[in-house]
């Protein structure tokens, strides 16, 4: 059938896959390479009739012979047995591929048509790339082209309504005269957008994003904010570790992860601190940092600016300069590095409860701006010269600190180290020193000092909306452990200088991650005083590491590591199936 024809009909997907329940049954199956039961059934009729009638000619034929009577006579049951072998016979040819006796599920005339009847059969008759196989597909065969045709369908958002322009659109993209990147503004419709984009691309690669799923997803509230060319989103398992007594509130985390063992772990730590009176924790500095480099045609030159800035009596007037960027914006500190005639300014604001760097970046380009008039020779090379320094381990975070510098502590009592760690406070403390102090000193770390910060930091701030790339710093944590109290007692504490945490602005506004902010009561703007709710979050962050370094210092002091991740982390079915 015509897909132009059919498509002027404006057929809604959704009641065309429904029409057309059978074959997408049987083409499933076939597809995900099961053979349909009552498939499995003729065959099994059809090879036993084809075999015993083949047995039951062959003796009456032997006997014949013998008794030397004419072939051409007959009985009944041999003419039924002739007929039974004539049919079976064509039956069983049709596995060598003779499609006019036992027609595939793709074959059939009629299933031919309703796939026809699909817009995204153009693939097939229509895009010579797709149909020919050609050079942007993986020439996986025809079945696989088919089989996107059908993922095609599923995908399809329920509600929506796929129009001849739709088609036209995916067309356009399909061939390169619609650029993918503008379906949100030509459109005008982000799911739309997004779903146009989904099936351009599955044609265009040949694979399918089953799996990857398109529905229950805000797409305009990441327009021009969190990501470009959707297709899709990625779900991830959130958990919550807690509740976390934290300086007297409780707080219970949530953790976005698929490490199994993390969240039980992290429970574990917490339960051990609200057993024993809680954590305590202080935020020792909260400063967004951005360094741009700038060049000089001397040395002499980028140190006159080294100076300048530096000099307490121009402090005030950069700061005004700095602070017009934003209400949030504050200028706290500016550090400069020389190398040669470069000159790296590593600018510190405070920014309320945003992680803060795009207001930081607006500040210094103010200042750069500003600067100008005075020092006409200076050349900005760049507005980061990874002097902040931005997503990359750097010892000048872990020294100075970047975002929230946090230090969080508590005493685990000698019973809950014996109970609910199930180890002792002596081996807690030898560990760590051999460990997290001596190991990670051989290794030359930066900012490692710790078991595995960095699980805990990734798995909050996933789940929040934080930026997952600047893990990096924000795990910086030297984890110590003392006995105290007559060597009874444990204390425990992490410090962590560059915890990097907002809570406006970039992921946090999304449904899912806004909900997780919500948990812990520090949402959005914190209305009353700018930056609590991005403080309370870094000191959360801090306690949920102190957590977790507890009961994984205590699962390895106990020898359990292993046998807890092959309980949690490694299920029977991938067991069986690496074995
Ligand atoms: P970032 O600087 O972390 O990249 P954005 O620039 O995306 O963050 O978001 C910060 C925006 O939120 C700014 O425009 C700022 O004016 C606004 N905002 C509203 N309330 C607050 C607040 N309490 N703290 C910081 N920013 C706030």
């Amino acid at each position: 059938m015509d897909v132009r024809r059919r498509s002027s009909l404006k057929p809604s997907f959704k009641n065309h896959v429904s029409d057309n329940k059978m074959f997408e049954a049987k083409d499933k199956k076939v597809v995900d390479g099961f053979v349909p039961l009552s498939l499995g059934i003729s065959n099994g009729v059809f090879f036993t009739v084809f075999f015993s009638v083949t047995y039951f000619l062959l003796i009456r034929w032997r006997e014949k012979i013998r008794n030397s009577t004419p072939l051409h006579v007959v009985t009944m049951s041999e003419i039924a047995a002739i007929f039974l072998f004539v049919a079976s016979f064509i039956y069983l040819i049709g596995f060598f591929g003779m499609s006019f006796v036992h027609p595939t599920p793709y074959s059939d005339d009629e299933e031919e048509e309703e796939i026809e009847g699909d817009v995204n059969e153009i693939v097939r008759k229509e895009d010579s790339r797709v149909s020919s196989c050609g050079a942007a597909l993986d020439c996986e065969s025809d079945v696989v082209v088919k089989h996107l045709i059908k993922k095609d369908l599923e995908h399809l958002p329920t509600e929506t309504v796929v129009t001849e322009e739709d088609e036209e659109v995916i067309k356009a993209v399909v061939s390169g005269k619609t650029p993918s990147y503008s379906l949100e503004s030509k459109l005008g419709d982000c799911k739309r957008a997004a779903f146009i984009r989904r099936v351009a691309l599955e044609r265009i690669t040949g694979k399918s994003l089953d799996g990857l799923p398109l529905e229950g997803f805000d797409y305009e509230s990441i327009l021009g904010q969190c990501c470009e060319m959707p297709v899709g989103y990625v779900q991830i398992p959130v958990g919550i570790a807690g509740p976390m007594l934290l300086d007297g509130q409780e707080f219970t985390v949530p953790m976005a992860t698929t490490e199994g063992c993390l969240v039980a772990s992290t429970n574990r730590g917490c339960k051990a601190i609200y057993v024993s009176g809680g954590a305590t924790s202080v935020l020792l500095k909260d400063g967004m940092t951005r360094a741009p480099v700038v060049r000089f045609g001397t040395a002499k030159r980028a140190a006159d600016l080294k100076f300048f800035l530096e000099e307490p009596l121009n402090f005030d007037t950069l700061a005004s300069v700095f602070n017009k960027s934003s209400r949030f914006g504050r200028l706290q500190r500016i550090q400069c590095a020389l190398a040669g005639k470069n000159l790296y300014i590593r600018f510190t604001c405070s920014t309320g409860d945003a992680m803060g760097m795009n207001m930081v970046s607006k500040g210094v380009q103010n200042v750069l701006d500003y600067l100008q008039a005075d020092f006409p020779d200076m050349d900005v090379i760049g507005i980061s010269g990874n002097y902040c320094s931005d997503k990359k381990p750097a010892a000048v975070n872990w020294i100075e600190g970047r975002g929230k510098s946090v230090v969080c502590e508590a005493i685990i009592k000698e019973e809950v180290v014996k109970k609910v760690l199930k180890t002792t406070v002596a081996s807690l403390v030898e560990l760590n020193m051999l460990k997290n102090l001596t190991g990670s000193a051989m290794a030359g770390a930066l900012g490692g000092f710790n078991a595995h910060a960095s699980n805990i930091v990734s798995a909050v701030y996933l789940a929040t909306g934080q930026d997952p790339a600047q893990n990096i710093e924000s795990s910086h944590c030297i984890t110590m452990m003392e006995a105290v109290n007559e060597g009874k007692d444990l204390h425990v504490s992490v410090t962590m200088p560059s915890i990097e945490v907002g809570t406006v602005g970039g992921g946090t506004q999304l449904a899912s991650q806004s909900a997780c902010l919500n948990l812990l009561g520090v949402k959005g703007a914190n209305k009353e005083s700018a930056g609590s709710n991005a403080r309370q979050l870094a000191k959360v962050v801090a306690a949920a590491v102190l957590a977790g370094e507890l009961s994984l210092m205590s699962a390895i002091s106990a020898g359990q590591l292993v046998k807890s991740h092959m309980k949690y982390n490694r299920s029977t079915r991938d067991l069986a199936s690496k074995a």
